[in-house]
């Protein structure tokens, strides 16, 4: 095995980067004024997410102050290299927890040449159903599950030559053989509530270097621009410490939990007295449409989930929908508390950790709501 890198540290140059230099050159000043801007976008394969930066002489308070920019879409997945400009609409701003100050995070959804959004744009369609529902105040809230990797994208603390204990005591687990790089995680959640991404909560999974995060809840199309800002700065935060985060619903085959997005969703009415009335409701018109759900429900229209949603390891079937009340093996999930004051909401727990929020939103909105 020698010469072959065992660690982390060894394998990644951005960990093994000597930390104390860089801080020196973020605390020099910056002339009055000005401020940098960091574009951040989702690219072709509808999954990964882009940025670069721009230095702006003022301080944006609207995503509509800010420039439309342009990038190479041949290099995104997305375009010809012959006809290869895509455009940058800002949508959303955040403050940059990296280099702090006045400097932003800018969303962007991404648009043609020809003026019409881009594949992986599923915001674009998702914001006119968002737009019809409006009077119905959609609430969501996404627990997003992610795998921490090494550099050599095996599972970060794993054995190289064999598997950790079985799953059991790595859930919400603490101690120095249950989880592995909480540092990652707590410089997440930190950077996410400074950037103002209305994170929730956050804990260990089942898999040993598998966490979650919750966003929301949040009203409307912002789930879908916050859920995007928190893991752009998920990988930003990871790249540092020279580990890879995936989203990959199944890193490990085998007995080891997935990785999901469960997607709590709920309506004004749902909300009100005896919305326990309208969460069944929703759950009958789900029933009806399970296909479309899946099809939504993560970047290759199934086929991803299709390792995940086995009806093992607190999934349920692909190819089945079912609901009940504290059931961790239905698509659908009644809290436990919201049964018992017959009112709150609904958990869809087929959604996929790499799935698109935009696409999760939109189905549920469309099928609960506008009856499509
Ligand atoms: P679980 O028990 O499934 O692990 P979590 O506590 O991880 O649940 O996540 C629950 C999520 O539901 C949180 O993100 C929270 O913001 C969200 N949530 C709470 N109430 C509502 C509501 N009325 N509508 C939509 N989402 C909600
Ligand atoms: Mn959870
Ligand atoms: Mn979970
Ligand atoms: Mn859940």
């Amino acid at each position: 095995m020698h010469g072959m890198p065992n660690s982390t540290l060894e394998a990644s140059p951005n960990a093994a980067l000597n930390k104390t230099i860089l801080p020196k050159y973020m605390d020099l000043p910056i002339p009055e004024g000005k401020i940098q801007a960091m574009y951040v976008w989702v690219d072709g394969t509808g999954e990964n997410v882009r940025a670069k930066t721009r230095t702006l002489d003022f301080i944006p308070k609207d995503p509509s102050d800010l420039p439309i920019w342009n990038y190479d879409g041949s290099s995104c997945y997305q375009a010809e290299g012959g006809n290869s400009d895509m455009y940058l609409y800002p949508v959303a701003i955040f403050n940059d927890p990296f280099r702090r100050g006045n400097n932003k995070l800018v969303l962007c959804d991404t648009y043609k040449a020809n003026g019409k959004p881009a594949d992986t744009n599923k915001r674009h369609s998702c914001l006119k159903a968002m737009e019809a529902a409006k009077d119905h105040e959609p609430w969501f809230g996404i627990e997003q599950e992610y795998t921490l990797l090494d550099m050599d994208l095996r599972p970060l603390g794993w054995p190289k030559n064999g598997f950790p204990g079985p799953q059991g005591p790595y859930y919400c687990g603490v101690g120095a053989n249950k989880v592995y790089a909480r540092d990652i995680v707590e410089a997440h959640y930190r950077a996410c509530l400074y950037a103002g991404v209305n994170i929730a909560g956050s804990n260990a999974e089942v898999m040993p270097a598998q966490w979650e995060y919750q966003v929301g809840p949040c009203e409307g199309i912002s789930i879908g621009d916050q859920l995007w800002m928190s893991r752009f700065i998920l990988h930003r935060v990871a790249e540092e410490f020279g580990v890879v985060a995936t989203l990959d619903p199944k890193p490990m085959p085998g007995d080891w939990n997935g990785a999901g997005a469960h997607t709590n969703f709920s309506t004004k009415a749902m909300r009100d007295e005896n919305g326990i009335i309208e969460i069944e409701k929703a759950i009958d018109k789900l029933s009806r449409n399970h296909l479309r759900h899946i099809q939504a429900y993560d970047p290759k229209g199934g086929k991803d989930n299709e390792r995940r949603l086995t009806g093992r390891h607190e999934t349920s079937s692909i190819h089945d929908f079912s609901a009940g009340v504290a059931n961790r093996g239905a698509s659908i999930r009644i809290p436990r508390g919201c049964a018992e004051q017959k009112k709150g909401y609904l958990e869809d727990r087929r959604p996929s950790s790499n799935c698109d929020p935009y696409s999760v939103c939109e189905a549920l909105v469309r099928t609960c709501i506008l009856n499509e």
